[in-house]
């Protein structure tokens, strides 16, 4: 199985994860947040067998990096 099996490059900004701006109406508008509106900015979208296994493992993912934050020792303040 490869990484493409489960992400694919994004096709509205080509998997470079910025949109200068967008077409509507006719007209260019510019887009403030440059991130791609479709990828967030992450250059590549799920595939289908992608979400699935992310919904599958995000609970447990969380859950995990919870726990490892709370088992960290607290942040000492310097006087
Ligand atoms: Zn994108």
């Amino acid at each position: 199985m490869l990484i493409a099996d489960f992400q694919t490059p994004c096709s509205t900004c080509n998997g470079i994860g910025f949109v200068a701006g967008f077409q509507s109406c006719g007209s260019l508008i510019p887009n403030l947040r440059k991130a791609c509106p479709d990828c967030n900015g992450e250059c590549h979208q799920l595939t289908e067998l992608g979400a699935q296994l992310w919904a599958l493992y995000e609970p447990k993912i969380r859950e995990v990096a919870q726990e490892f934050v709370q088992k960290q020792p607290p942040v000492r303040k310097l006087p």
